[in-house]
């Protein structure tokens, strides 16, 4: 088999039984420049302990910084952009993404933002990149898998539509995996952010992009997400016990980076675009989004001969048989839409989400290829 494998992207990971956290061990990474744009979200890159930890490396290191704290959840165009401004203002050389895939993508932006002063919001989706600042990716979540891609996935501000910003540029130059940031999410956030990450998984091993690395990758971040939402489902109620998650989270981040790494090669297939309507419109988080629709995946991929084969060699690969494992997926992602909730996706709705994941490449990312009468009834018979 022919292929092509680049991933140039430095990554550094520890468990908890270091005595000091990674970005401390670490600490030389930091001297990227003379001046750092910091992007993290409002609270969680503070509460996690990441940020102080980044503080205090760039104080002893005399490394002057400035800190972009604005990026919500799915973060718009416009949120963005005003942090390229604001590292241009300061003049910032390079920047420090912390958080989750929110977080992590707009910093990839303002990167790209920042070196590109002339640059209207519009062209982070134009072939016209040619440069971008030097990125140091810190995630606090075990999901997106952000931290090993060049993708920032944005929100078209007003329009409710996800766009990626793909450019080979907006690679992190490194990033630091250190589980215990992931101790502070709850059980909900992480159950979500590993779906995500096993989305990633599934998605990318089935596509025609994937190559004897890519499903390495595929297969072992799969196994670890498994295991540990399998885990966690045992666990029951305990798993709300921060304690009980504790010996999870080096298996999801490493799980979850693994499918990052995955995705680098193939991107996603059509769980993503038919899970973005649900987290735009109904403010499902954007793992379970995905999760919802991993039957459906299984179901039309089954119909071709290469699709059975590799689902049913990924899921050997993982231990479970297919329909178990597509089952539980569904489960853990716990979508409560439908009539049975009085909720259901009106026909109208379902237009508009139909209309939404045509504009959207990757639902042709898989051996089948979903029609839009089969997104209709996708949609229809989950949420109708
Ligand atoms: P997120 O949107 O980054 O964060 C979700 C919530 O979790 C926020 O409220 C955040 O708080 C909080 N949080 C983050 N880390 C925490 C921690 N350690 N402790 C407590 N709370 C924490 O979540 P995500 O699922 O990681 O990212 C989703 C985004 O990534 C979506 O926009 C999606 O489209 C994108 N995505 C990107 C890729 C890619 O390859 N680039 C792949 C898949 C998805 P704060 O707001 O305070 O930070
Ligand atoms: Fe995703």
């Amino acid at each position: 088999m022919s292929y092509d494998f680049y991933m140039p992207t430095r990554i550094v990971s520890q468990d908890e039984s270091s005595a000091d956290s990674c970005v401390k061990t670490h600490s030389t990474i930091f001297a990227l420049g003379k001046k750092a744009v910091v992007v993290c979200g409002k609270h969680s890159a503070r509460a996690c302990g990441a940020l102080d930890d980044v503080e205090s490396v760039m104080k002893k290191l005399g490394i002057d910084y400035i800190i972009y704290d604005k990026v919500t959840e799915n973060p718009p165009v416009s949120t963005c952009y005003a942090g390229g401004r604001a590292a241009i203002e300061a003049g910032c050389d390079f920047v420090i993404g912390i958080g989750g895939g929110s977080p992590l993508d707009a910093s990839k932006a303002v990167a790209v933002y920042a070196a590109n002063p002339d640059f209207a919001p519009d062209d982070a989706f134009s072939d016209n990149i040619r440069a971008a600042l030097p990125i140091i990716a810190i995630p606090t979540t075990a999901g997106t898998g952000s931290e090993a891609n060049p993708f920032s996935v944005m929100t078209l501000d007003g329009k409710n539509v996800k766009k990626t910003m793909k450019t080979p540029y907006a690679y992190p130059r490194v990033s630091i995996l250190d589980p215990r940031y992931t101790e502070t999410l709850s059980r909900e956030t992480t159950v979500s952010t590993a779906l995500d990450a096993f989305c990633h998984c599934a998605e990318s091993y089935l596509s025609p992009k994937s190559t004897d690395i890519s499903r390495k990758f595929a297969v072992d971040g799969a196994k670890k997400i498994y295991n540990s939402l399998d885990a966690i489902d045992k666990l029951g109620s305990d798993a709300d016990d921060p304690e009980c998650l504790k010996l999870l989270r080096y298996g999801l981040m490493t799980g979850a980076n693994a499918g990052g790494i995955a995705i680098n090669t193939t991107g996603t297939g059509f769980n993503h675009p038919l899970g973005y309507n649900l987290t735009l419109y109904k403010g499902i988080p954007h793992g379970r989004a995905c999760g919802a629709f991993m039957s459906a995946y299984y179901y039309y991929n089954r119909t071709t001969e290469l699709g059975a084969k590799l689902i049913d060699d990924f899921c050997d690969a993982i231990g479970v048989e297919w329909a178990k494992v597509a089952a539980d997926i569904v489960r853990w992602s716990d979508v409560k839409i439908g009539k049975e909730y009085g909720n259901a996706l009106t026909p109208d709705e379902i237009e508009l989400y139909v209309n939404n994941v045509k504009g959207a490449g990757n639902y042709k990312n898989s051996p089948y290829v979903i029609n839009p009468d089969e997104m209709r009834d996708i949609y229809q018979k989950l949420f109708g």
